[in-house]
């Protein structure tokens, strides 16, 4: 039996990166997908992808840091396949994108804190929000933080609080709502090389040799863990956080 066989699907940031891997295997592994993004022309590229190897997939245009759009995005996700079980909320952006990558903490601008909390934590905070009780039959939330939602890491501090926050959140649901048969864990991957951290990433580069394989991991081996946590076989798996990090955070 498939892992997901029958389960309904929902990944945020679902066009690019992790959200596509894990869309692509959810999908692999018996799932319908609602691949939901800002980005619509990626999402609807990877639901095509899924559609193309025989799967069901929906793609959905959604802001995670707006209320009004999450709302409409799980509205759609499920009227298309019938009640979504299994949410992976991913999307994220990093420190590039707002502008604070290589600034201390002094230096980030109060615009840029705000964008980076506004879809890094206040995005997964709204989702869970109208997520939550939508699962009246129990269900799985992931959520993606990172290793950055465990550890400072430098010149980093909006995406590090933003992070540490997913992870506060993750454990907050988890103890709130276990007795409803809601599991909620997090991920929290290393250095994956993603249109996230630019596009000069290449094995061997510094940022690839601080874990001890000494190499970026793949959005494929993050997503096959958030497989797992979704599924019936993580059925006692609740509040975690899980590292997929080659090792980083292991050594001192
Ligand atoms: P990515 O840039 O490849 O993909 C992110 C996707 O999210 C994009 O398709 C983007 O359009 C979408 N997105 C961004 N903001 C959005 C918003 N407000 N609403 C909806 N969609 C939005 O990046 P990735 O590396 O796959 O990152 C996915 C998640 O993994 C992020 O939360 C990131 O913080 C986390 N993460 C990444 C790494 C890494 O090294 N790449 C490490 C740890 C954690």
């Amino acid at each position: 039996m498939m892992l997901l066989e029958g389960r309904k699907a929902l990944v945020t940031g679902g066009g690019s990166g992790i959200g596509r891997a894990a869309c692509l295997i959810f999908a692999r592994e018996g799932a319908s997908v609602c691949v939901a993004d800002r980005n619509v022309e990626a999402a609807e590229a990877v639901a095509r992808e899924i559609a193309n190897a025989g799967g069901r997939a929906l793609a959905v245009e959604a802001d995670v840091s707006v209320a009004s759009d999450v709302v409409r995005m799980l509205d759609r996700a499920d009227g298309a396949y019938g009640p979504v079980d299994c949410y992976f909320n991913n999307a994220g952006i990093g420190t590039t994108e707002t502008h604070s990558r290589g600034k201390p903490l002094a230096d980030i601008e109060l615009e840029d804190w705000n964008r980076m909390i506004g879809v890094n934590l206040t995005g997964v905070f709204l989702c869970l929000k109208y997520q939550l009780p939508r699962l009246k039959r129990g269900g799985s939330i992931v959520n993606n933080a990172s290793i950055g939602g465990l550890i400072g890491l430098p010149n980093a501090a909006a995406y590090v609080a933003s992070k540490h926050g997913v992870v506060a959140l993750t454990k907050s649901a988890a103890v709130e709502y276990g007795q409803a048969g809601i599991r909620v864990n997090a991920v929290c991957p290393g250095h994956v090389a993603t249109p996230l951290l630019g596009s000069n990433t290449r094995d061997g580069d510094a940022l690839s040799m601080r874990n001890p394989m000494q190499r970026y991991g793949s959005a494929d081996e993050i997503a096959e863990l958030v497989a797992w946590l979704s599924s019936s076989r993580a059925s006692f798996v609740n509040g975690s956080t899980f590292t997929a990090d080659g090792g980083r955070l292991a050594g001192g």
